[in-house]
């Protein structure tokens, strides 16, 4: 589809204000063309000292009036057009967010989140401002320069192409020179961006620099940073300060030469005084229409670029979405069954074979079946696979072969909606919004009851926290979360997944950053919601699973082993060894 296709409702939409918009901004024009006319009829009437007191009186309230016309009219014109402009872009905005919350992950993986950022605001800016002066830049060129070369055409014509000469060089030069400005401009705020940036992440990472004492190299980072922002804005600040004196001087070439050649004129008879004064007013007017006509092009050449690059992402299609079969099961109980599931993040077989390549799967080969109300713990070293199997049930990603099974139906059978709104997931690494603890763990969901909150609260033994924050449950946590502690993170994740009424619940490794007593609680009470919902936990600590009803020990993408934990004790070296390790490990930390 063709980019500008994208703009055509919001256009269609806002046509009343566009044509209000366009009147006023026509009016103006008109108006700024007749002031000069009013001041040529007093100046050739006080030359020739035919006019009176009153009549004098009479043109200067004609150029109030207008003046006062102008003005209203100028203010209509930018309420309207630029208000649609501000509308375009809210509409534009909007529909790139809610596109972009539809893709799947494997799109964040591959797009960064600063270039999603900037076209969130840069590229959405340069089509408002293509729109909005786009428009007002266009009505100008056209129709004010038109007519302002008409009227002093109608003065005399070869003063009026003397007058031109220069002007080409105005429409080049702010062609040239916006360019310029624009790439410098983009290049001051890229290095804006990377400071804040350096700045948000040494703040973030303070304690690392603290502890690493490497408050001297994070000076230095940030000093050139610094500089580099500055050096920027001084390229910007050059080219903005070559520019503007540079046109004033092609305008001034302009109005030397009716200085010169229309006061020889004016002398010897050919164009009144009036005409003269009139002239010198309209070459003022003409300016801003040749600059515009340059800068027209390049705003409108930027705005089409940026569509572009906004159309690509909306035309950029979810990987996973409903199919149009898809359908919505009664209930969800949470039986969940893995049949043979291979599944790899950047190849999957079909392609492996298109491309006869080696296949190096993340997961081979995995199966497992978890009943209504059981626990399965997963466990195994870095880089096994545990996370990926719990992202793939609620299909953040979708498996390259096998099938996943709630209740005995395929999930690529079942409404997404549907899908995910039976899961909880507390993922490895909690994400927590800058806002409250209250709004953390609710999670937009108002109509949760108090009591109910409190109750998730206590399971996730968040409680004594929030009772020592001064806000409590207001407390605002700060950006990621950073007044909290690692664990006060996770338990926030925590109490947050306890709280949903969901069959199935995800833990992906829900203690490792609590301390062992902490830990042992928030396991007593997942062993007590285990006969209400199908849970999968994985841990590094295996004694957050040991009470499950079947564990399964991952290595390289495969099950090597799996049963209960007295059967993994005898069957497993790596469960067996790891166990006894941690063991120690834990009646260590009990001394
Ligand atoms: P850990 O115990 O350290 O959390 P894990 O067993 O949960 O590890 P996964 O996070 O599932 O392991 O990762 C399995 C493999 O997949 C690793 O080799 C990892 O590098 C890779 N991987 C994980 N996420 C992605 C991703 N988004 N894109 C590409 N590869 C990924």
């Amino acid at each position: 589809m063709k980019s500008t296709h994208l703009l055509r409702p919001y256009l269609i939409e806002n046509r009343v204000f566009i044509f209000l918009g366009l009147l006023s901004l026509i009016a103006v024009d008109i108006l700024q063309l007749i002031i000069p006319r009013i001041i040529k009829w007093v100046v050739d009437d006080l030359t020739m000292f035919d006019i009176d007191v009153a009549r004098l009186m009479t043109f200067a309230l004609y150029i109030a009036g207008i003046a006062l016309l102008i003005g209203i009219f100028r203010y209509f014109w930018r309420l309207f057009l630029l208000g649609v402009s501000r509308r375009v872009e809210e509409g534009l905005r909007n529909q790139l967010f809610h596109h972009v919350q539809k893709l799947s992950p494997s799109y964040f993986d591959q797009v960064r989140t600063g270039d999603l950022m900037a076209h969130a605001t840069n590229d959405i800016m340069h089509i408002r401002m293509a729109i909005g002066m786009g428009i007002v830049a266009i009505t100008d060129a056209v129709l004010l320069g038109a007519a302002a070369i008409a009227f002093m055409a109608y003065i005399n014509v070869t003063l009026t192409l003397f007058v031109l000469i220069p002007m080409p060089l105005i429409v080049f030069g702010t062609r040239f020179f916006s360019k310029r400005m624009h790439r410098r401009y983009g290049a001051v705020q890229g290095s804006f961006s990377d400071l804040t940036e350096a700045v948000r992440e040494r703040f973030a990472g303070i304690r690392i620099i603290k502890a690493f004492t490497r408050e001297e190299e994070s000076q230095k980072h940030l000093n050139e940073k610094s500089r580099d922002y500055i050096e920027k804005n001084l390229r910007l600040i050059r080219i903005i300060g070559t520019f503007f004196p540079l046109m004033m001087l092609f305008s001034n070439l302009s109005m030397a030469t009716v200085l010169f050649l229309g006061g020889r004129q004016t002398i010897f008879g050919t164009i009144s005084p009036g005409d003269f004064v009139a002239f010198i007013a309209y070459v003022g007017i003409i300016t801003w229409p040749m600059m515009a006509l340059g800068w027209v092009t390049n705003l409108i050449q930027r705005g089409k670029a940026s569509l572009d690059r906004i159309n690509q992402i909306l035309e950029t299609d979810p990987e996973i979405y409903d199919k149009k079969t898809a359908i919505f099961l009664p209930k969800i109980v949470g039986n969940i069954a893995f049949q043979n599931v291979s599944f790899d993040y950047e190849f999957c077989e079909k392609e492996d074979r298109a491309h006869n390549r080696e296949t190096s799967h993340v997961l081979s080969e995995i199966s497992f079946q978890v009943q209504q109300g059981q626990t399965l713990g997963i466990v195994g070293p870095p880089g096994a696979g545990k996370s990926t199997i719990l992202s793939l049930i609620p299909r953040l990603y979708d498996v390259c072969s096998g099938k996943i099974l709630i209740d005995d139906t395929d999930i690529r059978d079942i409404q997404l909606a549907q899908l995910r709104g039976a899961i909880s997931f507390v993922p490895q690494e909690p994400f927590l919004f800058a806002d409250t603890i209250r709004e953390n763990i609710l999670l937009e969901n108002e109509s949760v009851h108090q009591q109910r909150l409190l109750t998730a609260v206590n399971a996730a033994c968040l409680d004594e926290t929030i009772q020592d924050l001064s806000d409590g449950f207001d407390t605002i946590v700060g950006e990621k979360g950073v007044v909290l502690s690692g664990g006060q993170k996770q338990r926030i994740a925590l109490a947050r997944a306890f709280l949903q009424d969901s069959p199935i619940l995800l833990l992906d490794d829900p203690i490792s950053q609590v301390d062992m007593e902490t830990g042992a609680n928030i396991v007593k009470y997942i062993r007590e919601m285990t006969h209400k919902k199908t849970t999968i936990i994985v841990s590094h600590r295996l004694s957050a699973v040991s009470f499950a009803d079947n564990i399964i020990v991952l290595e390289n993408g495969k099950i090597i082993a799996s049963g209960t934990h007295d059967q993994l004790m005898e069957t497993s070296t790596y469960y067996a060894q790891t166990y006894k390790l941690q063991e120690i490990e834990e009646a260590f930390h009990a001394v």
